[in-house]
């Protein structure tokens, strides 16, 4: 029971990759869920539509790095 942890403290994140200045994508240390911030700001379960998102983010980010 991973989760308990979490339930009573809130999860425990773990910023696994960064996307853009205002995206990352996370996850909790204590039961493994991923999580991103979505355009509103919040976190968000990643889910795979999200993951899709946040590849094509990433590589507009990267370009917009180079460029610069
Ligand atoms: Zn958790």
């Amino acid at each position: 029971m991973k989760n308990i942890q979490c339930r009573v403290f809130g999860h425990y994140f773990l910023v696994t990759r960064h996307v853009t200045y205002h995206v990352k994508e996370f996850r909790c240390k204590n039961c493994n869920k991923e999580f991103t911030t979505s355009s509103t700001g919040n976190l968000t379960p990643l889910t795979p539509k999200f993951k899709e998102i946040n590849d094509v983010l990433d590589r507009i980010h990267q370009k917009r790095i180079e460029l610069d």
